[in-house]
């Protein structure tokens, strides 16, 4: 069968058996027969449903890591194509399916060529839509058990043009904390807050001023989004409320502003409620890492793009994606570059990542394992 309408069929069959977090334990045992069938060595069960297949060509002592993501979300399709979700609601909403299919392809691509000289790890990981799978893998021993002195990562863009390529060296995508802030005034009469401490009133000078940690404490040119997107009070019509509960989430590209925008936070949640005399509690939990890349890693992603694309479709300096990667998680621990594989059909009804409808642009499959194969070809030269 033709290479592209094969890795369609595997992709279909996928997106028909989508399976969420730490769940992917049909999709495991896909993803290793085929492996196996291509004469790869398979490793199951890493960091809970992860895979790792190793294909090694030649002496060369080098080694790259691959990496696709597996999991599903938790959404119930609506799509009307012949391959929807039997798993009721579950679904492949985010194309998790394609990257796992473009690893798959890029593997059978290597494993017939043997055009290089080292190690190739294929890492498809469990439980990337929590963020949840990349550490699981690692606390596994991924990085001692496999070694890999780069890894690269993509997803798939559909907000780009199908066959374009989008990188850039340093923050890729964004990181994603928690925050929680309780503050806690003295609830009263609706006519009398003189009586009491209104912490509604505290709020919303916490609210306004945390944006101007975005235009006055970040550097201009590094982006931070900061957003409230929950308030909880215990007040009614005629009450004023004792608690206010705030949740929300930031996002920021480098380490240095996640630390920046959770100690600026703090500081302005401890003043105001100082001044206006109530009490707070303030929470902050880092969810995913910010998506750091390496610039030598970056450059061979670029070339090996640019030879399957054409350089006129590859962006090897685009704008960070501020959503967030689990990829992150690996990019701490080895020179790293995460890429955007545009998937963009053409017509007026593009459909986002994560929408109930969204089906993987399949036109794009063969395009990421080309790229895979090309990388590894020109990471890991024969002599
Ligand atoms: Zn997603
Ligand atoms: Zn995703």
């Amino acid at each position: 069968m033709e290479f592209g309408k094969q890795l369609q069929e595997w992709r279909h069959y996928l997106h028909q058996h989508p399976e969420t977090a730490f769940e992917e334990k049909e999709t495991a045992s896909f993803v290793a027969k085929k492996l196996r069938e291509f004469g790869v060595d398979v490793v199951e069960g890493v960091g809970g449903t992860g895979v790792v297949g190793t294909l090694k060509c030649g002496d060369g002592k080098k080694a790259i890591g691959i990496r696709a993501d597996m999991d599903a979300l938790h959404v119930t399709e609506c799509g009307v194509h012949d391959h929807v979700s039997q798993n009721k609601g579950k679904m492949h909403g985010c194309g998790h399916d394609g990257h796992t299919v473009s690893l798959l392809g890029a593997a059978k691509l290597l494993s017939e060529r043997r055009n290089f000289d080292g190690t190739v790890r294929f890492i498809f990981q469990p439980a990337e839509e929590p963020g949840k799978g990349a550490q699981a893998m690692i606390d596994d021993g991924l990085f001692e058990r496999f070694p890999m002195d780069e890894i690269y990562g993509l997803h798939n863009a559909p907000f780009l043009p199908a066959g374009v390529v989008h990188t850039k060296v340093g923050g890729v995508a964004s990181s994603e904390d928690d925050f929680t802030i309780c503050i806690t005034g003295k609830g009263g009469h609706a006519s009398s807050p003189h009586e009491g401490v209104d912490p509604l009133a505290c709020f919303a000078e916490i609210y306004l001023a945390l944006q101007t940690i975005v235009s006055r404490n970040a550097r201009s040119t590094h982006p931070v989004v900061i957003s409230c997107t929950e308030i909880i009070t215990d007040g009614a019509h005629n009450a004023i409320p004792t608690h206010v509960e705030i949740r929300g989430d930031a996002r920021t590209t480098t380490p240095e502003d996640q630390l920046l925008v959770e100690e600026r936070m703090r500081a302005i949640v401890e003043g105001v409620c100082g001044m206006n005399g109530a009490q707070y509690e303030f929470r902050y939990t880092h969810e995913f890492y910010p998506a750091v890349n390496a610039d030598t890693c970056v450059t061979a992603a670029v070339k090996a793009a640019a030879t399957v694309v054409g350089a006129e479709r590859v962006n090897g300096a685009c704008e960070p994606w501020m959503a967030s990667e689990d990829f992150a998680a690996f990019a701490r621990h080895v020179p790293a570059c995460f890429l955007l594989l545009g998937s963009g059909k053409n017509d007026a009804a593009n459909v986002p990542l994560h929408n109930n409808t969204f089906d993987y642009n399949d036109s794009v499959l063969e395009t990421g394992a080309k790229i895979w194969a090309e990388l590894v070809a020109q990471r890991l030269p024969r002599q």
